[in-house]
């Protein structure tokens, strides 16, 4: 058994379509960046990633990596999860929370499940909390994401 952490920050960018984990919110601004820019996927895939030891997700899908461009939270959850694979891990569980004050979570906390937990074949628990106004987050200048997770490793 292993376990991960991974968090993320973007800028939210006026007018961008908002992914968050693994869903559009048609109500509420995106982040910007290079992918889609679901923080609250990119903290998951770190989560998966450190608890494996295979590095980040710069390293896998950064800037450097510009097959990368424009990648959707599903596909590198997808990618993630074949590393993982080849490598002999199966996720246990995993969980991420996302900080912010828009997209409200709450709402569709079950949606999202659903749809990570799907791309990961395991339980994905998602939450939301705000910073009660304080900060980058609560100023409404980016959204945050902080996750962890279980591994287990079918190999010796
Ligand atoms: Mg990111």
């Amino acid at each position: 058994m292993r376990v991960g952490i991974g968090s993320d920050v973007h800028p939210i960018e006026p007018g961008r379509p908002c992914w968050m984990a693994g869903l559009l919110f048609p109500d509420a601004d995106g982040c910007a960046g290079h992918s889609d820019g679901d923080v609250a996927v990119h903290a998951l895939c770190d989560a998966l990633l450190s608890a494996a030891g295979l590095g980040d997700v710069g390293a896998v899908f950064g800037v450097g990596r510009p097959e990368w461009a424009g990648v959707t939270g599903a596909a590198m959850l997808t990618e993630v999860r074949r590393l993982l694979t080849d490598d002999g891990y199966s996720v246990v569980n995993a969980a991420v929370q996302v900080i912010g004050n828009r997209p409200k979570i709450g709402p569709r906390r079950a949606e999202a499940q659903k749809v990570l937990g799907e791309l990961l074949d395991a339980p994905v628990s998602v939450s939301g909390t705000t910073t009660d106004g304080l900060g980058l987050t609560g100023r409404g200048e980016g959204v945050a994401a902080i996750a962890t997770c279980l591994l287990e490793c079918s190999q010796p």
